[in-house]
């Protein structure tokens, strides 16, 4: 629990906010700015900044309530889709520094453009991502 932290605040009851899950480790709440109509923040109720800290097993059990609330959208918004977004650090545009998921529902033509390409693609740029992550994996083996 950190004092000045938005959504330990809603954690604690010290701001309000449309909470629509709750269990002993996370909660679901309508983002106060939402892209979409049910755009969503799912939350660990510990205060963990981002993915390098929140535990593996806290995270899975996020995503098991990720994947309820979408299938429980798709009944009560009729959504076509769903984007899970997650961000880390300033550079991704993280600016509540408590780990969240966002579920944005998706609808028929709602104008929202998420993905541009803005890395060139090629065969060259592939290639190298791809042996720096098997060459990685090789060295911590
Ligand atoms: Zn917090």
């Amino acid at each position: 629990m950190l004092e000045k932290c938005p959504f330990c605040q809603i954690i604690n009851r010290g701001k309000e906010a449309y909470i629509v899950y709750e269990d002993e480790k996370c909660m679901a709440f309508l983002d106060a700015y939402p892209v979409t109509e049910g755009h969503t923040l799912v939350i660990p109720k510990e205060h963990y900044e981002n993915i390098y800290e929140i535990p593996e097993e806290y995270l899975a059990h996020l995503i098991r309530i990720c994947k309820r609330l979408a299938l429980d959208y798709k009944k009560i918004f009729q959504t076509i889709g769903l984007n899970i977004i997650q961000s880390n650090g300033i550079a991704a545009k993280q600016t509540i520094f408590h780990f969240h998921i966002h579920l944005v529902p998706r609808y028929e033509q709602d104008g929202l453009s998420l993905f541009r390409h803005h890395f060139p693609r090629s065969e060259d740029n592939l290639s190298r991502a791809y042996h720096k992550i098997v060459n990685f994996q090789r060295e911590i083996k």
